[in-house]
């Protein structure tokens, strides 16, 4: 690695992104291309000599930009943002560079050090309750995924459960979250060994805006108990993936706390936004619950990846995930002064993720990720007033925090007869109108927006989070769904 080589080709890249920046809305946002595109463009094998950084990043401005879909557009409000920003960048490419393994403390003990200082950090802005935080004897750790976190807490919940009543019940364990949860709930119950049988996902309903219902939670606990079965694990989520429905952590936890349940709170999207002292109150509660999580890749301004993940009881996770091989043997851990992050987390490598957290934490401030987040709600609410004063549309679900929920009504249908005011009569066409009219918006490049199916409606999911997001582009995006839908609905004759 020549040093000097290595400064001129990182310039060059630099100064390709800054290009890309600067010029991202002149790309569709969403990728126009056919699967399979770039086998047919690139050489069949490694080429046997090398070649310079300067015909790779050509072939990047080629072959590779038109495959990508640009999450960092401003005009991109599909699935929930990954929000970028200088200081993230920086801190990952620092971490890059360095390329440290610190999975303990002596590995790297800046890597430890800075991600337990800043999970403390993280973890008093939300206010969560001390026993979060290393100087309540908690403790928090970055994951890469919420994938991840949700897995090593269910391992760690699992073990607790069978070390008190013992190994043969394990296929009794029963884990609970609602119809809403993220599937990684469930792929994480499937790889924790739960029987398939024994995993929840209690149904939700339009009445309580898709939340899960700490009734319908005790109800379906008795069941299983009745059953001879054991309650293990709840997931409440703040913030779901569908609808930013927000689970009530506090009643909830009530219930958890009655039968013995490990409850984990996945506020991947919107635990960010619970900084801002107007939004605190959705995690009220949290206290009850063992562990939380939320990913900052999502909405607070870090480069992927970035889960982090708060548990009152970090013994737990590393009477699971601790491993002690004689070649990682030192006096720092025998001295059990030192948290060894390898035994919070599937993985044994990992990466130094808290410097771009750090970084963002110092360069911003809470009064700036404040203001950020605030002005991508105030430019939901903007959105959502275009939907409302259009007599042909209706907002589906109350909108949270910054995305908005919202559908196209079959003509005839009216405001008065639409699902939220009850049963329609056609609801099956009026999904395959919006069906068709997302494809439409989304075919143009122009805007990329997601679909969800809650109570059996398709809903279009307009999620404000790009950082280079301004009004404008927000009003533009409504053009664009007006326009489409006027075309869409003259050709199926409306
Ligand atoms: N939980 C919720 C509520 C989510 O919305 C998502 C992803 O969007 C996840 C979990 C999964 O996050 P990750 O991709 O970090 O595993």
């Amino acid at each position: 690695l020549d040093p000097e080589e290595f400064r001129r080709q990182g310039h060059m890249i630099i100064d390709f992104l800054a290009d890309y920046y600067l010029n991202i809305e002149k790309y569709p946002v969403l990728s126009q291309v056919e699967p399979g595109y770039l086998r047919k463009r690139l050489p069949e094998s490694t080429p046997y000599n090398p070649e310079s950084i300067e015909t790779i990043l050509q072939d990047v401005q080629d072959h590779i930009l038109p495959g990508v879909t640009h999450w960092q557009s401003p005009s991109y409000f599909a699935y929930f943002p990954s929000t970028g920003s200088i200081a993230g960048f920086l801190g990952e490419m620092l971490s890059t560079g360095f390329n440290v393994v610190g999975f303990n403390w002596i590995s790297s003990p800046a890597a430890t050090e800075l991600e337990s200082i800043v999970m403390d950090w993280l973890g008093e802005m939300l206010q969560l309750p001390k026993s979060f935080l290393f100087s309540g004897n908690g403790g928090g750790v970055l994951q890469g995924t919420t994938c991840e976190a949700i897995l090593c807490t269910l391992v760690a919940a699992r073990d607790q459960m069978l070390r008190r009543i013992g190994s043969q019940n394990m296929g009794k364990l029963v884990v609970y979250g609602s119809d809403q949860t993220h599937c990684s709930l469930q792929k994480a119950a499937r790889i924790a060994g739960i029987n398939p049988s024994n995993f929840r996902a209690i149904k939700t309903t339009k009445r309580t805006s898709f939340s899960l219902s700490p009734d319908s939670l005790r109800s379906a606990i008795c069941e299983d108990i009745d059953a001879g079965l054991i309650p293990l694990f709840l997931c409440a989520t703040v913030g779901t993936t569908s609808t930013t429905a927000i689970d009530p952590i506090g009643s909830l936890s009530d219930v958890a706390k009655d039968y013995g349940l490990w409850l984990h709170v996945d506020a991947a999207y919107a635990g960010s936004v619970c900084i801002c002292p107007e939004f605190r109150h959705v995690i009220d509660g949290v206290e009850g619950a063992n562990s939380f999580s939320l990913n900052a890749h999502k909405w607070f301004l870090t480069t992927l990846d970035c889960c982090c993940l708060w548990v009152k009881d970090p013994s737990a996770l590393i009477k699971s995930l601790s491993t002690n091989p004689e070649y990682l043997k030192n006096k720092a851990t025998d001295s059990r002064q030192v948290v060894d992050y390898k035994d919070w987390q599937l993985t044994l490598s990992r990466r130094f993720r808290s410097l771009k957290l750090w970084f963002v934490l110092r360069n911003y401030g809470v009064a700036k990720l404040r203001d950020f987040l605030r002005s991508h709600v105030n430019m939901a609410k903007l959105f959502e007033g275009f939907v409302t004063s259009d007599k042909r549309f209706e907002v589906v679900v109350p909108r949270s925090f910054a995305v908005v929920c919202f559908r196209v009504l079959s003509p005839g249908m009216g405001k008065a007869a639409s699902y939220a005011n009850g049963t329609t009569t056609n609801e099956a066409s009026t999904n395959e109108l919006n069906r068709k009219l997302l494809e439409s918006i989304n075919k143009s490049g122009l805007v990329f927006m997601t679909h969800s199916v809650v109570g059996g409606v398709f809903v279009m999911r307009f999620a404000v989070g790009a950082t280079l997001v301004e009004e404008k582009h927000v009003i533009t995006a409504w053009k664009v769904v007006q326009e489409h839908a006027n075309a869409i609905l003259i050709s199926e004759n409306y």
